[in-house]
Parts: structure tokens; sequence; C-alpha cells
């Protein structure tokens, strides 16, 4: 009897949500007739032929950033440990005046940044906190596959150094021996492809001054804090437009962090498992867990308590496996020492920062992206630098293979109306 009378009341409720709409939505016409669903201001909200407008969601690549807006998007909030799900540390932070910056770079964060579909011409500035895996690990393929990946102008990084950092762990001996890492790569490319790609820009900034300026241009000052993880750390803010935002890398709470960071508008800060979780879910022995989470990184109680102690107007909590069990652990320990606004980051969650406040967003991005189109015209570097293929290797070109090389370029040049010629040989 009483699903009956649920049913019924169902079908009479519908019944006259279908008139609502109908009346207010099409006004008189029949709600099967491609006419486009007004809202009160007239904007068209629902059309059969017309895309939707509203959307929970951001789709790269189809938002204006407006010209007082910050966007930040997380590109990697996880772990060391590889995820399909989380990338290690990697924030991009996209201006209203058309600069981009990332922060941090580490293992798995490139493909994100990929499938964001922006030009790497514009990706041209990455900052790193510290020369550990999991922030900084693919820069080396963010870099060396720039040519693949039609980036045109050099590419600017910024790393710890001096302090009394030890030169060999230094950033520049870091990039130096990347370089050296990929030489035959970088070699074997030489005349072959547009390497300008290959041309590298780096600026160490000393980590341990506090609030010390480390870019300056445009209207966009970047300053580092020292932090306490090991030395040759820092953190960063980003001050533009009346607005500013932090980025903590790795770092236990900090007094530098708690009084430069009073108050911004987008504070994002490491926040790690609880000893018991990283005995769970990482196998850790239990003085390796406390140790880990305790003197090295912030764990969850520690990031509500710099939290509570800096009040910014939006958090955000990173670099932990934020899944359906871990999360509500995480949550419980900082809610139980700070009830602000926070997010706890998953991988291509969006901040859309204005003076008027913080929007938080998660990004639906392409799985199947190519690199953008180059913004400039590619050029073969001429000349004797080009790399040869030694004869000996060349040798094992099979004869039979000839002709059809040639058919190759006969159907092109025909095709095309070009007139290339096959050559292994230079
Ligand atoms: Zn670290
Ligand atoms: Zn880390």
């Amino acid at each position: 009897m009483k699903k009956i009378t649920v049913a019924i009341f169902s079908t009479v409720l519908l019944a006259v949500i279908f008139q609502f709409g109908h009346h207010q939505g099409t006004t008189g016409q029949s709600i099967m007739s491609a006419q486009a669903a007004e809202s009160d201001s007239g904007d068209t909200i629902q059309s059969p032929t017309k895309p939707y407008p509203k959307h929970n969601v951001y789709y790269p690549g189809t938002e204006e950033l407006k010209p007082d807006e910050m966007r930040v998007i997380a590109l990697g909030s996880g772990m060391p440990m590889p995820r399909l799900k989380q990338a290690a540390a990697c924030f991009l932070i996209e201006l209203g005046n058309g600069d981009k910056f990332i922060f941090d770079m580490g293992n798995g964060s490139f493909e994100r940044i990929h499938a964001l579909g922006i030009s790497l011409d514009y990706l041209d500035k990455v900052f790193i906190t510290h020369p550990h895996m999991d922030h900084m690990a693919d820069l080396a393929t963010f870099y060396m596959t720039g040519p693949q990946n039609n980036r045109s102008v050099p590419l600017r990084v910024w790393g710890p150094g001096g302090g009394g950092m030890r030169e060999e762990w230094s950033f520049k001996t870091a990039m130096d021996h990347m370089e050296k890492t990929w030489a035959w790569m970088n070699g074997t490319l030489a005349g072959t492809i547009d390497t300008t790609a290959f041309k590298l820009e780096v600026t160490e900034y000393d980590w341990s001054k506090v609030n010390n300026v480390i870019y300056e241009e445009n209207g966009v000052v970047i300053r580092s804090l020292p932090a306490i993880h090991f030395e040759g750390t820092a953190s960063f803010t980003l001050e533009w437009n009346g607005l500013k935002m932090a980025f903590s890398g790795d770092t236990l709470p900090n007094k530098w962090w708690i009084e430069h960071t009073q108050g911004i508008d987008l504070s994002i800060h490491e926040c790690f498992f609880t000893p018991e979780m990283a005995i769970e879910k990482w196998g850790f022995s239990s003085q390796e867990a406390l140790n880990a989470v305790t003197t090295v990184h912030s764990n969850p109680s520690y990031f509500g308590k710099v939290m509570a102690m800096t009040k910014p107007k939006h958090a955000v909590a990173y670099h932990f496996q934020n899944d359906f069990d871990t999360l509500p652990i995480i949550m419980d320990a900082v809610q139980q020492v700070y009830d602000g606004p926070v997010d706890y980051a998953r991988d291509f969650m969006v901040w859309n920062v204005t003076k008027e406040g913080v929007r938080t967003r998660m990004a639906v991005v392409n799985p199947e992206a190519y690199p953008p189109v180059p913004l400039k015209e590619k050029h073969m570097e001429e000349g004797g630098d080009r790399y040869q293929t030694p004869d000996s290797v060349l040798a094992g070109w099979p004869e039979e293979m000839q002709e059809v090389a040639e058919k190759i370029f006969t159907d092109f040049n025909k095709e095309n109306e070009t007139e290339y010629k096959f050559q292994l040989k230079k």
C-alpha cells in the first residue's frame, strides 16, 4: 500500500515538474521541439543543439582566464610511490597576465601537464623546491623531450643552491649532470630536428634566505622560504595583482612559513600520513613511520596546526595517497585543530583564485593528448654538427628496403609537389 502511494505521488510530482518546466522553459511550445530553455535572466541553459553552458568541472582550453584571475592546477598531488591516480608533487600556476609557472615536477607529472594541451612555449618557467625525485624527476623528461613536444624557446629552471649546501648537491650540478646523462640523446638528434628546446637557463637561488626574491618580472614576485627538510629545501610564495599563494614542497612546520603566509589567498602545504597509516599502507616499521611523519614531513596534525596559525583564505593539503579509506582519517586529524576551508588535493583539482574568493573544481582532461602545434616555425640545425649513423651500422640496411623507402618519397613528392630524396647518409 505504502509503495503504491509513493509511486502515485512520484508520478504526480513528475507531472508537476514537467508542466512547470514546460511553461517556464519553452513558453507554451512542445518540450520536444528544438527550442532552448531559458533561465529567468534569459540565459540559455539547455538546448538540444547548443552546448550546455553550466558545468561543475573545468575543461582545459575552454575558459578564458580573466585579467585579475589566478588559476592553480594540481598536476601531482601524490607520493614517490608511482600510481595511475596521482603523480608526485607538481602544481601549475596560471595568471591573467599570461604568465605560467610550474612549482615542482615530480615523477609522473609530465603526462598530466601534457594532458592540459598547453604549448610548452608557455610552460618555460619551472621552480624546484628540492632535488628529491618526487619533486624533480620529470624535469629531465620535460626538458629532453622538448623538441618532440614542440617547445621552441629555452627552458628556464630555478632550484636551490648556496647557503652552505654542498656543491655536488646543488641544483646547478644536478642540471649539469642531467645534460650529461642525456648526451647521447642530445647528440644523435643534432641536425635532424629543431633543437632550440635544448637551451637550458639555470638559476640557483639561495634556499637559506628568508622571504628572498628569486623571480621578479611582469608584476609577478616569487620568493623562497627555507624549509625544514634535510638541507637545501625551500618553499615558495607567489604574489601578483594583490593575490598571494604559497607552495610548501616538503617541510616540517616552520616559523618562516608561518610568518610569511598569514591570511594569504591560497596556501598549499604538504600533509603526510599519520604514523599508523604509514605502517599499514607503506609497510614502514614503527620507528620509520614515526620519524618520517614527525621529523621530516608534516603529518595531518602538523598541517592543521599550521593552517590554524596562518588562517589562509583557502588551504590545500597534498602529498598523500588520497583514497576513500585514507581521506577520512586525514580529515579527522586536520579538523581536530583546524576548521577553516581546506581542500584535500587530488590530481587535476583546480582552484580559480580572485579577490572575491576561491572556486574549487576538478578538471576533465584529454587522455589522448598530442603536442600542441608549434608556435614558431621549426628549423633543423644546418651545418656540420649533424649526427651521422656509422657506415658499419648502416651496412645492416637490407637492399630490398631501398625501393620501399624510395616509393614513399615518390608518392610523397607527387602528392605534395616536392622534390625530397631518400638518403640514409647525409
Ligand atoms: Zn623531499
Ligand atoms: Zn616529497
